[in-house]
């Protein structure tokens, strides 16, 4: 069989491999939209109506964001995943698709209606959604399941977030067996809600994500006492407004369960919290569904207090004009608000407001990738937002504490579950270039000496 890398090939987005069994049949793993600024305009190297299955490890938009296109230009098949990807995923794509309209809207207006329909080709509607979401087929964890003679699918819990998983494949050709292991995005352990990463059971072939291939989390202190810290210093002691750029799924329910600890420890000053952004309120109710999928902390927490993310103090957010009128609450207060990269979404009227304040605290949580204003926020003065240049006279503050990311030795854990002699191949994927090079020294200094760096459109006889 042969294995195609289309995507998160020497990047860290835009997953996306295809996997040809020796009679034709080809299953597309992931399906990724590629946020870097390498981006291309046409998301598939290959015909999608040629595609016979889909597997989705889990519901980010660098690993889903390019299904509804594939749908469009002719899939027809199925999409695998676990019942609660399904719903994140389906969150996350209508908002995308949102968003999408709206700039088509913009454009559209400002170019008069000579709009032509190249300017808008990969851009998907809510109906293509939702027609996307029909498509879904869920399969729970660590369920062995048979997609047809000879192509069994496994979803193992990886962590990283509500529903994520790293994918087994077992394939018998020829009599043959074959077992090849997909990591989605690796998670770490003690996370916040989440349960640990399960180990994948031993393959022939390992395609693993490298994102912090040669990061090492520094600190080892509990994201609640860090958290605790940061707020007394950012709005007790200056005192002044805490902002934190947060991706609305995932990265924000950490956030707000582990403010919800402090509270219940009354560990926080009596001052607003406000969750600035109606899909971060969408997600936690989601993460309420799917209890059972939490680890035992987050289980207890809920029985005893009927909630896992609603306190005294929080604000919870909806409406654009409620969003605007937290600019005028001039007390401390904590604001949390998408995108964590501060490339759209709320936070760029937060911070294109409050940046030059010094009393103003920013903390950055999550990994932000080169180009984004995330990313120039941690080095600039100044920065462009919504095309006005913003001096940063705020205290910019950054932590990996709620990384979702296993780091390097979380990895290399992910890796020594497999037996160095039985296993033919390690695929490095969705890490900068720098970083596999790092990795794979690493790796081949612990045993395993038969890795790989695909470039993009590089394939594989496995
Ligand atoms: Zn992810």
């Amino acid at each position: 069989m042969k294995l195609t890398f289309w995507g998160a090939a020497r990047q860290v987005t835009g997953s996306m491999y295809l996997l040809e069994m020796n009679g034709g049949y080809k299953i597309l793993i992931d399906c990724g939209s590629d946020l870097s600024k390498n981006r291309s305009a046409a998301p598939f190297s290959f015909n999608p109506s040629e595609i016979n299955l889909v597997l989705l490890t889990h519901a980010h938009l660098d690993h889903s964001g390019n299904i509804p296109n594939l749908f469009i230009q002719g899939y027809k098949g199925q999409v695998l995943c676990t019942p609660a990807t399904l719903s994140l995923t389906e969150l996350i794509l209508k908002d995308c698709a949102s968003i999408q309209s709206k700039a088509v809207k913009r454009k559209i207006k400002k170019e008069k209606h000579k709009i032509i329909s190249s300017n808008i080709s990969n851009v998907y509607f809510e109906k293509h959604v939702e027609e996307a979401a029909d498509r879904f087929v869920t399969i729970n964890f660590n369920k062995r399941f048979e997609v047809k003679k000879g192509l069994h699918v496994t979803f193992i819990p990886t962590g990283h977030l509500l529903g994520a998983a790293n994918i087994l494949l077992e394939i018998e050709e020829n009599g043959e067996k074959k077992s090849i292991g997909f990591s989605g995005d690796i998670g770490r352990k003690n996370y916040p809600l989440l349960q640990d990463p399960q180990r994948l059971s031993e393959a022939d072939y390992l395609i693993c994500e490298t994102t912090y291939g040669m990061r090492k989390h520094v600190s080892a202190e509990k994201p609640e006492d860090f958290l605790q810290k940061i707020v007394q210093k950012a709005c007790v002691d200056i005192p002044g407004r805490l902002i934190i750029p947060a991706f609305s799924v995932g990265r924000t329910q950490s956030l707000l369960y582990t403010l919800h600890k402090l509270a219940i420890q009354k560990k926080l000053p009596p001052i607003k919290i406000f969750a600035d952004s109606p899909m971060a309120i969408a997600s936690t109710r989601i993460y309420e569904e799917f209890l059972p999928l939490l680890n035992a902390e987050a289980n207890d927490l809920y029985s005893k207090h009927k909630s896992l993310f609603d306190f005294e103090n929080l604000v919870q957010v909806n409406t654009f004009k409620e969003s605007k009128a937290i600019s005028d609450y001039n007390e401390p207060c904590i604001i949390i608000a998408s995108s964590g990269m501060i490339t759209g979404g709320r936070i760029k009227d937060h911070l294109k407001k409050n940046l030059p304040n010094p009393y103003c605290t920013i903390l950055m949580v999550g990994y932000v990738a080169e180009g984004t204003p995330g990313y120039q926020l941690l080095r600039q003065k100044t920065i462009e937002i919504k095309g006005r240049n913003v001096p940063v006279m705020a205290n910019i503050i950054t932590t990996d504490i709620f990384s979702g990311h296993a780091d390097q030795e979380g990895l290399l854990e992910f890796v020594k579950y497999q037996d160095g002699k039985k296993l033919k191949k390690i695929f490095l994927v969705h890490g900068e270039y720098e970083s596999m090079e790092g990795f794979k020294k690493v790796l081949e200094e612990n045993g395993y000496d038969h890795v790989e760096i695909p470039r993009k459109g590089e394939m594989f006889e496995l």
